[in-house]
């Protein structure tokens, strides 16, 4: 198999043709040998992208919300699953002994692949999550960013002084709201480490999965090193997760699942990005146009449904009493188009589906103490189309401070200082993104020290993190087994150990 392996590698062609798309005004920059230079995503400014981007969505499927039902997949059988999870570990034995150059050279085909396809994968994301294109191209961007990244740390593996040994088998367990850059990004990283990947993607966005999986089989990576199964969470954890085959799960997912697949195989090496409930820190000393701008982008993009996403906003001192800065909120919330993601007038899609608990609860009832700012209200019959939210007046400890909604809900609180407000950042159970706006350089150095989360940024919108640039991954109850960060230069040396390092420690 190895052999085999090494064959297809050294016959790849090397074209891959990338159907026409402008990219930017300006070409990007030739990297210097050892720089890495990120995607451009597509421009809207130019009028040809916008053209581009509406013959995409004119090919989405309409349902009432523009969001079809294409959970059409079939269930891996038990049968089924279990043949695919003996071939694996049988090809990953094969696949972990090629050189980390010869995994490389797959993984860069992948990134063209992925750039050719762009449009197939934003059509699905459309019509499958309601992702709006402003949310899907950049996502199709991070995917090739993992690809020619982790190729890179792929390269690098073959010159360290220790051997690294790649675990077998890697099941990868990706979320909906990231239906391609998640899945994309932890699949990739375990191909690159020399893992052979048995793909699971989330139910609700199993199609993203497919032309994702299709994609990276086209790009040259083995059939026997890539599986995708298609099941539902308790089969996920019950068939895969504690099948012993399995030497690495990779989860996004929530606190509570990463703890139940704990549970169910103690043990099991976990590398979880969970839950998170985050915050930006407005002070006086901010450029309020810019803060209003960023606020508004991270807590309602993609309809709030994000671990990164903004769902507190801490107004410190004046600001807090500032009535500018709430109109400046409150208009540019209202302002908000909101619609079906086939509409290319829409900023703020649906949800993926019908608001309910904590979310439909937050989105329509408050707490003591709590005013709607902007109050949400329902635009179809179903529940997955609403108007975004803001409740303030938010106390210390409440269920609004402490509990993530994943949905289009901010809440805002006010600080007397800085200090106040770091406080009230840290003190909830998660940790993974947190934002200050601030133009004094004190300010941004206090509360760089200070704040508990694992992805800092100042005067910046606080979810789309760039591949390199800004590796992401949480603290706290944000992250459930050490694992490094996503997009970062250790990312994977998660996926297995050092010869002569007592396994898995
Ligand atoms: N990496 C994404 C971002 O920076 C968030 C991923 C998630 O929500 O799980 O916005």
């Amino acid at each position: 198999e190895e052999q085999r392996f090494r064959a297809s590698v050294a016959a790849l062609d090397e074209s891959v043709p990338v159907p026409h798309r402008t990219q930017n005004r300006q070409a990007p920059p030739v990297p210097a040998p050892e720089e890495f230079t990120n995607t451009p995503d597509t421009d809207p400014a130019l009028p040809q992208n916008r053209e581009w981007g509406r013959r995409i969505l004119e090919r989405v499927p309409t349902s009432k919300l523009g969001v079809t039902a294409v959970h059409t997949h079939t269930l891996s059988s038990e049968t089924e699953v279990d043949a695919v999870l003996a071939a694996a570990a049988e090809a990953g034995r094969a696949w972990g002994a090629l050189s980390g150059a010869e995994r490389a050279r797959i993984l860069d085909r992948v990134g063209d692949v992925l750039e050719a396809r762009r449009a197939d994968l934003l059509e699905v994301m459309a019509a499958e999550g309601g992702k709006t294109l402003d949310q899907s191209d950049p996502e199709v961007s991070e995917a090739i960013d993992f690809a020619r990244y982790y190729a890179e740390r792929a390269r690098e593996l073959d010159t360290l002084e220790a051997r690294f040994v790649p675990s077998r088998l890697t099941v990868v367990a990706p979320p909906w709201n990231f239906p391609v850059a998640i899945p994309a990004g932890c699949t990739l990283g375990a191909l690159a480490s020399g893992s052979a990947v048995v793909l699971k993607p989330a139910t609700l966005t199993a199609r993203c999965g497919s032309v994702l999986a299709e994609a990276l089989w086209d790009a040259g990576v083995p059939r026997e090193v890539l599986h995708l199964v298609h099941m539902g969470e308790r089969s996920l954890g019950s068939r895969l997760v504690a099948d012993e085959r399995v030497d690495r799960v990779v989860l996004t997912g929530s606190y509570e699942t990463a703890e139940s697949f704990r549970s169910l195989r103690p043990g099991l090496r976990l590398l979880a990005e969970t839950s998170g409930k985050n915050a930006i820190v407005v002070t006086p000393s901010a450029d309020p146009d810019l803060a209003v701008r960023d606020v508004v982008q991270s807590a309602f993009g993609h309809a709030g449904q994000k671990c990164s996403a903004a769902s507190l906003v801490i107004l410190v001192g004046s600001v807090a009493t500032s009535r500018r800065f709430r109109d400046q909120l409150v208009d540019a919330v209202r302002s908000l188009p909101v619609g079906p993601a086939h509409d290319p007038r829409t900023r703020m899609g649906p949800l993926i589906e019908p608001a309910k608990g904590k979310l439909l609860e937050a989105l329509t009832t408050l707490e003591p103490g709590e005013s709607w700012l902007v109050r949400p209200r329902r635009l179809d019959d179903e529940g997955r189309l609403w108007t975004p939210g803001v409740r303030t007046g938010v106390r210390r400890g409440s269920r609004t401070h402490r509990i993530e909604f994943f949905g289009p809900v901010l809440g805002v609180m006010t600080a007397r200082d800085l200090d106040e407000a770091i406080a009230l950042q840290n003190e909830v159970e998660y940790g993974l993104t947190a934002g200050l706006h601030s133009l004094d350089p004190d300010e941004i150095g206090h509360w760089l020290d200070r704040v508990q989360a694992g992805n800092l940024y100042v005067n910046r919108g606080i979810t789309g993190a760039i591949v390199r640039r800004q590796p992401f991954g949480g603290w706290k109850k944000s992250s459930v087994g050490a694992g490094f960060k996503a997009g970062g230069p250790n990312y994977l040396f998660g996926f297995g150990s050092w010869e002569g390092a007592a396994l898995d420690e």
